[in-house]
């Protein structure tokens, strides 16, 4: 299956921060959304970068509460790594292992369409093996 067909799967919006927010209009967005991860669009809607839920623990064990009212981009991570529409999800999974991280922005024609997150592949995934196991089943008892 495609990003494109998990991405028409899912329901919700795209949700982005700008880099100038502080962290804590930050907190507030990821658990607003109950999402692990924002990214970070400049006002022209360019990909500036990508805040984790991660990130926000390092910094706060770092530096304590007080960074709190930092901006976004202080902490973010700049150099996102994101996927187009046509690719394929163990091409995904396997860049999210690489990686390290459990999300990946879409992108499409250099505008962001969405993002993946690593519970999307999982259930993807899951759903895929207990279709398989279905169709064997189906398979022997007919067989
Ligand atoms: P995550 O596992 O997605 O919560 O993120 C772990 C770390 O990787 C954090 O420092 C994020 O800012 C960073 N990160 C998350 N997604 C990406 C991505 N697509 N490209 C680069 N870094 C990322």
């Amino acid at each position: 299956m495609s990003v494109r067909l998990l991405l028409q799967r899912k329901s919700g919006d795209i949700v982005t921060i700008s880099p100038q927010a502080s962290l804590n209009e930050a907190v507030a967005c990821l658990a607003e959304h109950r999402i692990g991860a924002v990214m970070a669009l400049s006002a022209a809607g360019q990909l500036e970068g990508i805040l984790s839920e991660r990130d926000v623990v390092r910094i706060l064990a770092e530096k304590g509460p007080d960074i709190l009212t930092s901006p976004v981009s202080s902490v973010m991570t700049r150099a996102v790594v994101t996927c187009t529409p046509d690719e394929a999800i163990p091409v995904i999974m396997e860049r999210m292992t690489r990686g390290r991280f459990r999300h990946v922005p879409v992108v499409e024609a250099g505008k962001i369409i969405g993002i993946i997150s690593i519970g999307d592949v999982v259930k993807h995934r899951v759903e895929e093996m207990e279709r398989e196991s279905a169709e064997l089943r189906d398979y022997i008892m007919t067989a």
